[in-house]
């Protein structure tokens, strides 16, 4: 087979060029080197910024009705074309067939609530707010606007973003993860072909170079950013100090915490589905497992009979329940946690690196990122396996002695985007749901990700800035606000008054 070359897509077609550097794709089932990706220069960047600033002129005056025309049609190519894209998703990120369906089908939910466009962009009438005045609220496109996505969902984390602000009027462009770049480049065509006009719609590849560019460009107005804190916290810094309006969503630590009545066969459950589905490699995984005693123990036994169940191997399997981790250095530093935690006093209660891969080409899948399901028992708040995100297969148990010692856990977390509770005691739900200071609750829920009519984000250091992605915050991220005061002339307007003015 022959390797893959992914460019990028400006003004509404492949770049052409010679790239300067490139970044090498891998399958992480095989380990293998499939093919490479472009990375931008500052050069390429401009170009994609003058391609969508040209392109930005018409399409933000271009009518509501012909805006959600170009949605509808681009949400019926997503969905004929899904399982292209999860393929694509599966081949360079690991994760299966189903997981990566999945991520497309909550994509399009963005898609279809933009499609709403022009219910969402009503604005206000106020009728004689003084005597033949009347008052109105309109919300106009922002001009050029960028979005700069993590490797873990290289389709739908995207489809947060574009499909909202390109109905809001605004020119796209999308720097994905250099991991996974094939899925935008798929989405850049169904676009092309759903009839949105050339540089509307931008895709540049490449690494800190390209982030930096689209960072300091004075004519990119609003930057989205998912990954991990640090570089969100970067992101929202640099972007805000060159006067962008920037939502830079971070890392996590989610907890699950576990009440004593809890149905513990629901629970575990959960924590197995949302610990190790995506190998762990969720922005919503559960990592944190907080048992408040005294069902440690029984939680845990049914945890280990449901792994041991559990079939790991190649994501385009469709036997397979868990893929390989992205890359062999984050395989290797997720695996170093299991080492450094039990250094630190906790107990490998399952140990992931031990768990059979299952493959029809054990050759091929030998040098595959693999490792296996893991838990880590009596971890203590000082633990590093509980203090980093690990973004990996591994839960980290917490053994808590009452509710109060739990949502001090939750809430002395430097993280805030998802938490959950199990429980079947009503007042006690509602209380976590009050004390919990994270941005997204679930009950007897274990990954809480709202709807696309609500807004996704965290608290704390899961989010810099003060917007949320799609839902009603999308609009108003993507759109600025204008009041408009205005009077008809008629022969009774009073003639000059220099008087403050006030209401009549
Ligand atoms: P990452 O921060 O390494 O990369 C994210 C993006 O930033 C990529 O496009 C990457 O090319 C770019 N980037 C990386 N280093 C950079 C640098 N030094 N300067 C400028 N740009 C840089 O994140 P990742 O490893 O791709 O994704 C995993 C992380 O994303 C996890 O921490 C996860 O929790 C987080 N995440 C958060 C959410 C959320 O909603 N809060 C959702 C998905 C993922």
């Amino acid at each position: 087979m022959s390797a893959k070359h992914v460019t990028h897509w400006i003004n509404g077609k492949p770049w052409t060029g010679t790239a300067e550097r490139q970044g090498d794709i891998y399958d992480p089932a095989t380990g293998q080197v499939t093919g490479a990706v472009d990375f931008a220069t500052i050069q390429e960047v401009n170009d994609a910024v003058a391609a969508a600033t040209e392109a930005a002129k018409s399409w933000g005056k271009i009518s509501l009705a012909k805006r959600a025309t170009v949605l509808f049609a681009f949400r019926e190519l997503v969905k004929s074309h899904t399982e292209e894209i999860a393929a694509l998703i599966t081949s360079e990120h690991g994760k299966v067939a189903a997981d990566a369906a999945g991520e497309v089908a909550r994509g399009l939910e963005v898609v279809e609530f933009a499609c709403g466009i022009p219910h969402l962009l009503k604005g206000g009438f106020s009728e004689n707010v003084s005597t033949g005045v009347d008052s109105y609220s309109i919300r106009q496109p922002l001009g050029v606007v960028a979005g700069i996505t993590p490797f873990n969902f290289p389709a739908m984390v995207p489809m947060w973003m574009f499909p909202l602000a390109i109905a809001c009027g605004n020119a796209f462009i999308l720097k994905p993860s250099e991991k996974d770049p094939s899925a935008s480049i798929l989405l850049a065509r169904l676009w092309a072909e759903a009839g949105l006009p050339d540089g509307v719609f931008n895709v540049v590849h490449g690494d800190k170079v390209a982030v930096d560019a689209l960072l300091t460009h004075r004519d990119i107005a609003a930057v989205s950013f998912v990954g991990s804190t640090p570089i969100a916290r970067y992101v929202y810094e640099t972007g805000t100090q060159h006067g962008k309006r920037v939502q830079a969503l971070g890392g996590a630590k989610n907890h699950m915490v576990v009440l004593p009545d809890a149905d513990l066969d629901l629970a575990a459950d959960a924590a197995v589905s949302a610990g190790y589905g995506s190998a762990g490699e969720r922005c919503m995984a559960i990592s944190a497992l907080v048992a408040v005693e005294p069902i440690a123990d029984p939680l845990i036994e049914k945890i280990k009979e449901r792994v041991a169940k559990l079939t790991i191997g190649p994501g385009a399997d469709r036997r397979s329940e868990m893929g390989p981790l992205v890359t062999g250095a984050h395989r290797d530093k997720v695996a170093s946690y299991l080492e450094t935690g039990v250094t630190q006093g906790a107990t490998l209660a399952i140990d992931g690196r031990t768990h059979p891969v299952s493959s029809d080409d054990s050759a091929a899948t030998a040098g595959g990122f693999w490792l296996g399901p893991s838990l880590l028992d009596n971890v203590t708040a000082d633990n590093t396996s509980y203090t980093d995100e690990i973004f990996g297969p591994v839960l980290s148990v917490v053994r808590a002695q009452s509710y109060d010692e739990a949502v001090r856990l939750v809430n002395d977390s430097p993280y805030g985007n998802g938490v959950a509770i199990f429980t079947n005691d009503g007042g006690a739900a509602r209380r976590f749901v009050s004390e919990a200071e994270i941005g997204m609750v679930g009950v007897n829920v274990p990954i809480p990700v709202p709807m696309a009519y609500y807004s996704f984000g965290g608290w704390k250091a899961s989010l810099f800035g003060d917007t949320h992605m799609h839902g009603t915050e999308g609009v108003h991220f993507y759109t600025r606000g204008k009041v408009v005061t205005s009077r008809w002339l008629d022969p009774s307007h009073g003639g000059v008054n220099l008087g403050f003015p006030v209401n009549s």
